[in-house]
């Protein structure tokens, strides 16, 4: 089947009580390994490029890989999805070269100002066919060129959503309830909690409406050992709990990001690969475990966190 929206995808997910994955791609490795998880366990997929993925391997690879792997799979509905969309320009990039759906992030700007930019972006996407995630509330972390401070964070004010979704019109929201870019999420020793009582009150007040979580990594311990084990240098690296994220999958929760599991379980692989094999220097001999290892992290992922398998 050809790319889908996530229309159809979210509504099922929000009445079924799971979420879709949202992965980062990068190169075609990347790929391989997460769409081969979703076609062996049958479980819709969202595929997601960021600005700075465009930039390291060119909007035009990125879209001929995701054609290869809509070919491969034929039985899986996948979305393409332009994460954190900086500016109209950049959306709209996107939407004229084959996305199917796109982020526009103005959540570092006023109420206001964040809206208008949304729903431009809004007006032009839905004339094209294509949906729109929008945010409100700031995550803290780093992601590729989005770099936010924990003291310039906050979490999303339920008060204001059913504002700025009646006025920007878009399709789904991604909230700040705790989660955050990258590895180091939380403060070691301190037990990381989401906030569920801001996703309720965010859920009552827009009944059936998707809502999606950035920054939803859980930073596997054994890997960042593994990685520590086999000279990395990631002390005190700490995700969300899966348990945690399970839950807001039963409720509106429809989308859920996960990218730095995956570069962990890559990373990891790779760096014991080389500690056991010195003298590999073939790419594919270190890669096709590589590969392996983002295919076993996502279908982790899918059954016990996301429970999207077996949902096409
Ligand atoms: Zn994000």
């Amino acid at each position: 089947m050809p790319l889908v929206t996530s229309t159809e995808m979210f509504k099922k997910a929000y009445e079924g009580g799971y979420a879709i994955g949202a992965f980062n791609v990068n190169n075609m490795e990347i790929v391989q390994g997460i769409t081969e998880a979703a076609r062996d366990l049958d479980a819709p997929l969202i595929l997601q490029v960021s600005k700075g993925a465009r930039a390291y391997a060119n909007h035009t690879y990125l879209i001929k890989l995701v054609e290869a792997a809509v070919i491969e799979c034929p039985n899986v509905p996948i979305v393409l999805h332009l994460d954190h969309g900086p500016d109209f320009e950049t959306c709209k990039s996107c939407i004229d070269g084959g996305f199917t759906s796109v982020m526009i992030d103005a959540s570092g700007k006023p109420f206001d100002e964040n809206i208008e930019i949304t729903r431009k972006v809004v007006e032009y996407a839905h004339d094209h066919g294509v949906v729109v995630e929008a945010e409100l509330g700031t995550l803290a972390g780093i992601e590729d060129e989005v770099n936010v401070s924990a003291e310039d964070s906050s979490y999303t004010r339920p008060e204001e959503v059913e504002e700025f979704v009646s006025r920007t019109g878009c399709d789904s929201l991604a909230i700040a309830i705790g989660t955050s870019h990258g590895a180091f999420k939380f403060k070691p020793g301190t037990k990381p909690q989401l906030r569920f009582d801001v996703l309720e009150e965010v859920s009552r007040r827009l009944p059936g409406f998707p809502i999606v979580l950035h920054g939803s990594s859980s930073v596997p311990q054994e890997f960042v050992e593994k990685i520590n084990q086999f000279g990395g240098n990631m002390p005190g690296a700490i995700g969300v709990p899966e348990d945690q994220l399970r839950h807001a999958a039963e409720l509106s929760v429809c989308k859920i990001n996960i990218d730095s599991d995956l570069r962990l379980a890559m990373t990891a692989c790779i760096r014991e690969h080389f500690a056991h094999n010195p003298g590999d220097f073939a790419p594919r001999q270190y890669l096709k475990p590589a590969r392996q290892a983002i295919k076993d992290m996502v279908a982790h992922k899918l059954i016990n966190v996301l429970g999207c398998d077996h949902k096409i």
